[in-house]
């Protein structure tokens, strides 16, 4: 083989490695291995610090709602979440309030921090809009993500949605086209919207994070630390009734803690006024359809709250 064309496999042949332990990495990660594989976690820190305090309070509370949403995948689901074929896997300031004494739960203390969330304690702004947050984030140079980004993606949907989905970060297809979920995990993330008797525009969708990281690393803390006020901005300023979190990153910012979101997913958690329900990304499903089910299960919850019915083929 001519020696620029081993050179050009070889490159190839080590992205491939490069993307196969990314996909372990991740999938450790929804199994709840990250924390005994990476202290470099994003919220590493800022759990350690909320577990080292001295108050003794929780960052989460579950909600008073009972998971008595059947579980049975109706027939009307589109095949894309009902199939469990087997498979592995894959600024504006903002100014700290007081915040009250969140209540205790079994599920409060499956996660590790002893403290009220950071964001919990972020004081409101009077009289904010979508079209004001998107103007303070400008041509935003606040953090490293700017320098390979090509659009900011900001968030889309309606401003009034009950329900909101927040997931980590643009990857390729939205960095280029500027909108949160177009590419392949956005096409299930639409199916996912669709069989919960929605459209895409019923909802609300964003990220944690407004920039692309590079090669789809996760966001890094600083990244987080950044990007996400202005994320509790939109949740404040649309108020849906219900926050699904999709994957591990978005529910471990949001809820402050490095418990691996398969110990604690399903589970309601009160969110800045919202129901939080953390369940799996849609990539994470590509991967891994055989938790099509769990997830089908968790929208499921989200439904029973909204009053919602399935799609009717
Ligand atoms: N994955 C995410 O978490 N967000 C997107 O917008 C696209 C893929």
């Amino acid at each position: 083989m001519d020696p620029a064309k081993r050179a050009s496999v070889g490159v190839r042949s080590e992205t491939q490695l490069e993307e196969q332990v990314k996909d372990w990495l991740r999938y450790g990660e929804d199994l709840g291995l990250a924390p005994y594989y990476r202290d470099r976690s994003p919220q590493h820190a800022i759990a350690e610090a909320a577990a080292s305090s001295a108050d003794g309070q929780s960052v989460a509370t579950s909600g008073a709602i009972s998971s008595a949403a059947p579980a049975a995948i109706p027939a009307g689901v589109p095949s894309t979440m009902a199939a469990a074929a087997p498979g592995r896997a894959s600024g504006a300031p903002i100014n700290v309030a007081q915040p009250s004494a969140p209540q205790k739960s079994p599920a409060a203390t499956l996660l590790s921090s002893a403290a009220p969330s950071l964001f919990e304690a972020i004081e409101r702004i009077d009289g904010d809009t979508l079209p004001r947050i998107r103007e303070d984030i400008g041509d935003c140079a606040r953090c490293k993500l700017h320098k390979g980004r090509t659009k900011i993606v900001f968030g889309t949907g309606n401003p009034n949605a009950d329900l909101m989905f927040v997931g980590e970060g643009p990857g390729r297809d939205e960095d280029l086209s500027g909108e949160p979920f177009v590419g392949r995990a956005g096409k299930l993330l639409t199916d996912m919207i669709k069989a919960m008797g929605l459209q895409r525009e019923d909802v609300y969708i964003a990220n944690v994070v407004k920039c692309r990281p590079p090669e789809n690393r996760l966001p890094e803390k600083d990244e987080i630390t950044t990007c996400s006020p202005f994320l509790m901005r939109q949740i404040d300023t649309i108020k849906p009734k219900v926050i699904c979190t999709l994957g591990s990153c978005s529910a471990q910012t949001l809820l402050q803690t490095t418990q691996g979101i398969s110990k604690f997913r399903g589970e309601w958690f009160d969110f800045r006024g919202a129901k939080l329900m953390p369940t799996y990304h849609p990539a994470y499903l590509l991967r891994n359809p055989g938790a099509k089910p769990e997830v089908w299960k968790d929208l499921q919850k989200v439904m029973a709250v909204l009053g919602l019915q399935p799609k009717k083929r």
